[in-house]
This record gives C-alpha cells, sequence and structure tokens, in this order.
C-alpha cells in the first residue's frame, strides 16, 4: 500500500539552455513510511518533492499520491489533492501578516469546516505542540524567523494530512528549535502519518527509517536504517 509512486520521473527546466533536474526517478512510499532525501546542492532534492507535492509537473513518467495519476490532473484537481491529503513544511511560510498565530494555524480548517472553537482549540495545541503556547495572540511581524518557522509547521499540519512533506524543515531555526520540529515529526511518524523529508543533513536525515541517496536528479543508492 503505497501512498506515492514515482515511475520514471523525469524533469527538465528550459530557459535557454535545458537543466535536467530530475533524471528518470522511481521510487515508492509505503503508507506510514518515513523516508529522508539527501544530496548535495543542486541534486534535484526540491524538485522531487514539488513534483510529489503537485506544485509541478514532471516532463516524462507519473507521479501518484493517493493512487491519483498527478502527471494526468488538472492544476485543480491537483490543488485538491495538495489542500486534502499533503501537508506542507517549506522554507517559505506564506503567513497571512494580517493574522494572528492561532488564526493562521487555525485557517486551513476553514476549507475542512470545522467549527470556529474546534478550529482555535486546535491551533492552541498544536502552537503549544511546537512551543509557542505563549505566542498564540502574536502576528508574524511579531515573531522571530525560527517562531514563523513553527506557525508555519503547525498549520501544515492542522488538517491531519496523511502525507508530510519537509524541505529542510530545520533549515534555517537554531538547534533547540530544530530538535523541536524533528521529534514533532519522529511523532507524527509514529502516529501512522507518512513523511517525505528532504535535507543535506546527516543529523536530520537520520530520523527517517531510509535514506535515499541523490546525486545529479538520480538516486545513486538506498540505505536502510534501523533503530
Ligand atoms: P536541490 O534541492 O537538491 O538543491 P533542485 O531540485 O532545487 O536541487 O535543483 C535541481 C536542478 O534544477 C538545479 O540545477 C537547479 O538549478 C535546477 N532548477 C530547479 N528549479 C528550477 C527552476 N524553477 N528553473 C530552472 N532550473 C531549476
Ligand atoms: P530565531 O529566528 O532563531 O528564533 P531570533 O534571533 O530571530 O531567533 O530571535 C530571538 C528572540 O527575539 C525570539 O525569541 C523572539 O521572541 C525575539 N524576536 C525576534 N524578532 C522579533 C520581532 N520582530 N519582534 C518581536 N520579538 C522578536
Amino acid at each position: 500500500d503505497d501512498v506515492v509512486t514515482l515511475s520514471g520521473v523525469r524533469k527538465t527546466y528550459d530557459l535557454g539552455g535545458v537543466v535536467e533536474a530530475l533524471a528518470g526517478v522511481s521510487l515508492s512510499l509505503p503508507r506510514g513510511s518515513y523516508t529522508a532525501v539527501m544530496g548535495p546542492s543542486g541534486s534535484g532534492k526540491s524538485t522531487l518533492l514539488n513534483l510529489v507535492g503537485g506544485l509541478d509537473t514532471a516532463t516524462e513518467g507519473t507521479v501518484t499520491v493517493g493512487g491519483r495519476d498527478l502527471s494526468a490532473a488538472t492544476e485543480g484537481e491537483r490543488a485538491a489533492i495538495r489542500g486534502s491529503r499533503v501537508g506542507f513544511v517549506f522554507q517559505t511560510f506564506n503567513l497571512m501578516p494580517r493574522l494572528t498565530a492561532v488564526e493562521n494555524v487555525a485557517m486551513p480548517l476553514v476549507f475542512d469546516g470545522w467549527g470556529r472553537t474546534e478550529r482555535r482549540e486546535r491551533a492552541r495545541d498544536l502552537l503549544a505542540d511546537v512551543g509557542l503556547g505563549e505566542r498564540l495572540d502574536h502576528r508574524p511581524t511579531e515573531l522571530s524567523g525560527g517562531q514563523r518557522q513553527r506557525v508555519a509547521i503547525a498549520r501544515a499540519l492542522a488538517p491531519d494530512p496523511e502525507l508530510i512533506l519537509a524541505d529542510e524543515p530545520t533549515g534555517n531555526v537554531d538547534t533547540e528549535t530544530g530538535e523541536r520540529i524533528m521529534s514533532l515529526l519522529d511523532d507524527l511518524h509514529a502516529a501512522g502519518n507518512t513523511i517525505l523529508l528532504v535535507t543535506h543533513e546527516r543529523r536530520i536525515a537520520a530520523h527517517a527509517e531510509r535514506i535515499v541517496h541523490v546525486r545529479d536528479g538520480a538516486i545513486e543508492r538506498i540505505e536502510e536504517l534501523s533503530d
């Protein structure tokens, strides 16, 4: 039972010259698995994550998420799959500047039909989980970079997505915050969520069950980790 399947995925960018970001990648993510993708800068890690998240489309090959072929889906269908199944933990936060931390985190639940009280309660719980229980009513400009990162993570987790995509989630936070974020991902894995994490740090990748090593847009080897 695979949540994600990539089959012969190639992705090129044509900007005057052609850049081959992915050169034929095949990979499956079983339900409940925790996979890290490691590789040097420019090796295609973010491209891989963006394709799985339906933010971009493959040049060749197929990407399926939850049994749906994203390569054949319209932009509207991809947006629906993203909204209901996928939680993104990226470095760009896109928080709403006029909303407080609680309101930002509660926002995705509006679309899922949650009531106002339940939304706020869940948002408060998640913010406490990421260590921001004391910053509930702060707006993004009143928070540090690391704190904004944690608000964005709480927001990504609010709808309890079955698939969590994390691109360098500890990239610009201090060590303590980074550990907090990683232990949150560990908890989500323990709760049965499927996680795909991109990082260039071995220490971070070691939280996963296996590490997919990529180089020049291709899988070099897959390392199974025992705990
Ligand atoms: P990584 O995440 O491993 O650093 P990326 O997936 O960001 O690698 O990039 C892989 C390759 O594709 C790089 O050569 C990069 O310059 C190129 N690339 C990525 N995104 C774009 C884009 N939007 N337009 C053009 N080239 C891109
Ligand atoms: P980090 O981004 O690693 O969390 P910062 O150096 O940005 O750390 O912030 C350190 C502390 O300063 C934070 O705990 C935060 O409360 C406070 N802080 C930073 N920026 C602001 C800001 N714009 N408004 C209010 N407090 C801030």
